[in-house]
C-alpha cells in the first residue's frame, strides 16, 4: 500500500522522513502461566534488569561527558532500583505463587511500592517513586519488546507516525523539528488536531492504519488539506506535490495577513477576532495575525505532562506573561480543563469508561477545590493592571456556575486580607458547550458577564458523537440543524440579557460558518490563528444585512448536507469572488 487515507486534520502540504512514536502509556497483559513457564519468566526478568542496567550506566556516561557527575549523579537511583532485593523477590514470588506473567507481577510490585512512597510525608522519598516509575518504563519496554527510539537522538526534521499522541505528549514534543503528524486514532476536533492546527503544523489523523503500514524511515507526503498520505512516493508524485507547496505559497500570499486589529462587515457591524492558544509557542502569533485578543487561553496545557502540578506562582508568571503581551486587549482564561481526552500525571486518576461524560473540567475542579483555588487566585493576581476575564468549561446548570463563583469569591476575600492586588470587577463567564447549557442560556446569562460557544464539545454532546473517535467522525456536523438551533438560541438568549456572546470552537474559524454567525448576530469570533486572515477578509467583504438573511433562511433544511450547500451557494453569490481561496 502507498496511500492512505484519514481525516484531514491540518492543511498544508509536508514532505520528509517518518519517525515512529510509541505511546508513553504502556498496556501490560496479564497472562496466565503453567508451572514450567516459572523458570523461563523469571530468567526474562533477570534479562531485562541487566539490559536496562546497561542502558542507563551507558546513559549516565554519556551524561557524565557531556555535563558533568553532578547530572549523571541522579541516575545512581535509577539503578538502586534496578537492584533493590526485596523488588526483585516480590516480582519472583507472585510469578511462583500467583502464576503470572513476568510483566504483569512487575508492573503489580512496582505500583505497590509507588503507593507506599507516594503515601509518605518525606519529600525525598516521594521524590524517588518517580525514579520508580522511569525505571520501570524502560525495563517494561525492553520485557515488551518496544521500540525505545527517542526524537532527542534524531537530527533532521520529521513526520511523527503514532498510534494515538496524547494532547500532553503532543504538547511536549520538539515542535521545531516536526514536519508533520499521522495517527491511526482521533477526529478533526480532538486536541492533538486542534494543537497541529494551531501551530500550522500539517497533520491526518484517524488513517486506522498508518502504524501498520509506515516503518521509521519511510518518506512520507502528509497532504493535511485532503486527509491523504503517501507511503515512499514516486519521484513523479514527489514533484507533483513539491509543486503544490510552491504554488499554495503563493496562494498563501494572496490573503494578506490583516494591517489592523478591526474588523467589521461593509455596513460596519463590529466583531471582534481572536485567537485561541495553549502554549508559549504560540504568543508570537497573536500579533502575527492581528488577534483583537486572546479569546480562550487553555490553561490546561500548563498543566499536562508534568510531574507535579505547577503552583500558584507559576500559574501567576504564565497568566502575567500573556495579559502583559496582550494588554490593552482581553485575554479570555479558562479554568483547566482536564479529561476528557487531557489527563494529568498527578494526581494519575483511574480511566474512565467515558471519560468526555465524566470527571472533566469544572466537574474536576469543583470536586478538588485545592487545585481550582490555586488556579483562580493565580488568574486573579495576574488580572491586576491587566485585562484578564474568567472563563469556566462545560457547565452543565446554574448551580455549578454559582459554586465556581462562590470559590471566586472566597479567593478574593483571601487575597484581599493578604494584602495582594487584583481586579475586582474582573468579567466571569461560562463555555456553553453542554446542550442542557445551551436550553438555559437565558438562566444562565444572569449569572455571568459573557458566553463563549465551545461548538467542539456542543457538537459531540448534542449528536452523541465522540470528537475523538474516528469511527463517527463523518456523523460530527456543525451544519446539523439541532446544533445550528442551539447556536442561535444561545445567541438570543445572550442578547436578551444584554451580555456579549463569543465562540471558540473550531467552527468559528470556518469561513461559511462564520458568515453565518454574523448572521445570527455574533458578537465575537475566537480561533486558531492562522485562520485569522481570511475570517477577516470574509468578515470585510460581506453586509451584515446580507447575513442575517442567509441565517433567516438556514433553518429550512433538513440535513446538514443541505445546509452546507446552501450556505456554500448564497455566500458564493454575496462574495463574487473565488470562495475557494477562504476554504
Ligand atoms: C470547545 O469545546 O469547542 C472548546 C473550544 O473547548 P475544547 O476544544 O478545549 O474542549
Ligand atoms: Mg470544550
Amino acid at each position: 500500500m502507498n496511500k492512505i487515507i484519514g481525516i484531514a486534520a491540518s492543511e498544508g502540504i509536508s514532505i520528509g522522513k517518518a519517525f515512529y512514536v510509541q505511546s508513553e502509556h504502556i498496556d501490560v497483559p496479564k497472562k496466565k502461566i503453567s508451572f514450567e513457564d516459572i523458570s523461563r519468566e523469571i530468567y526474562r526478568l533477570e534479562e531485562a534488569l541487566i539490559e536496562t542496567r546497561k542502558e542507563i550506566g551507558s546513559l549516565q556516561r554519556q551524561i557524565d561527558e557531556k555535563l558533568g557527575y553532578d547530572h549523571a549523579k541522579i541516575f545512581e537511583a535509577h539503578m538502586l532500583v534496578l537492584e533493590d532485593r526485596l523488588l526483585i523477590e516480590d516480582i519472583i514470588n507472585q510469578i511462583k505463587n500467583k502464576r503470572i506473567n513476568v510483566e504483569y507481577a512487575f508492573s503489580q510490585s512496582v505500583k505497590k511500592y509507588i503507593d507506599i512512597l507516594q503515601k509518605l510525608d518525606d519529600a525525598y522519598l516521594k521524590e524517588r517513586a518517580y525514579d520508580i516509575e522511569d525505571v520501570a518504563k524502560r525495563v517494561l519496554r525492553k520485557m515488551l519488546n518496544l521500540d525505545m527510539q527517542t526524537l532527542e537522538h534524531v537530527k533532521e526534521k520529521v513526520i511523527i507516525v503514532a498510534h494515538d499522541l496524547s494532547p500532553s505528549e503532543t504538547a511536549s514534543l520538539p515542535k521545531a523539528n516536526i514536519l508533520g503528524f499521522v495517527t491511526d486514532v482521533g477526529g478533526r476536533t480532538a486536541h492533538t488536531a486542534i494543537i497541529a492546527r494551531n501551530l500550522g503544523i500539517p497533520a491526518v489523523v484517524g488513517t486506522k492504519s498508518a502504524t501498520e503500514h509506515i516503518q521509521s524511515g519511510d518518506t512520507l507526503i502528509v497532504d493535511g488539506a485532503e486527509g491523504i498520505v503517501y507511503i515512499n512516493p514516486s519521484q513523479k508524485t514527489i514533484k507533483e506535490y513539491q509543486a503544490r507547496i510552491k504554488a499554495e505559497g503563493k496562494q498563501a500570499l494572496k490573503i494578506h495577513i490583516p494591517k489592523t486589529l478591526k474588523s467589521q462587515t461593509k455596513d460596519k457591524k463590529r466583531l471582534i477576532v481572536s485567537v485561541n492558544i495553549e502554549l508559549p509557542e504560540e504568543l508570537p502569533m497573536v500579533d502575527e495575525y492581528k488577534a483583537e485578543g486572546v479569546g480562550l487561553y487553555r490553561t490546561e496545557y500548563l498543566f499536562l505532562g508534568k510531574k507535579d502540578l505547577p503552583n500558584e506562582e507559576e500559574q501567576y508568571k504564565a497568566y502575567s506573561q500573556v495579559a502583559r503581551k496582550i494588554k490593552p486587549h482581553s485575554v479570555i482564561i479558562r479554568t483547566i480543563d482536564i479529561g476528557g481526552d487531557k489527563f494529568l500525571s498527578k494526581p494519575d486518576l483511574p480511566r474512565e469508561m467515558t471519560p468526555f461524560l465524566g470527571w472533566r473540567a469544572i466537574r474536576f475542579c469543583l470536586a478538588n477545590p485545592h487545585i481550582f483555588k490555586q488556579q483562580l487566585r493565580a488568574i486573579l493576581r495576574a488580572s491586576y493592571g491587566t485585562n484578564i476575564k474568567i472563563m469556566f468549561p462545560m457547565i452543565s446548570g446554574v448551580e455549578e456556575v454559582r459554586e465556581a463563583k462562590n470559590i471566586l469569591e472566597e479567593c478574593k476575600k483571601e487575597l484581599k486580607k493578604e494584602g495582594k492586588k487584583f481586579d475586582d470587577k474582573i468579567s466571569v463567564g461560562v463555555m456553553i458547550e453542554v446542550p442542557s447549557a445551551a436550553l438555559t442560556a437565558h438562566i444562565l446569562a444572569k449569572e455571568c458577564d459573557f458566553f463563549s460557544i465551545g461548538t467542539n464539545d456542543l457538537i459531540q454532546y448534542s449528536l452523541a458523537i465522540d470528537r475523538a473517535d474516528e469511527k463517527v467522525a463523518h456523523l460530527y456536523a456543525p451544519a446539523h440543524p439541532a446544533v445550528l438551533q442551539l447556536i442561535k438560541g444561545v445567541i438570543d438568549a445572550a442578547h436578551a440579557n444584554d451580555i456579549w456572546v463569543g465562540m471558540c470552537g473550531e467552527m468559528a474559524g470556518e469561513a461559511l460558518f462564520a458568515v453565518l454567525l454574523v448572521g445570527f448576530g455574533i458578537d465575537e469570533l475566537s480561533m486558531p490563528p492562522r485562520s485569522i486572515p481570511r475570517i477577516k477578509e470574509i468578515i470585510s467583504k460581506i453586509r451584515y444585512s446580507d447575513a442575517k438573511k442567509i441565517a433567516d433562511e438556514c433553518f429550512q433544511y433538513g440535513t446538514a448536507k443541505e445546509m452546507e450547500a446552501f450556505l456554500q451557494e448564497r455566500v458564493q453569490n454575496i462574495l463574487k469572488d473565488d470562495l475557494s481561496k477562504y476554504l
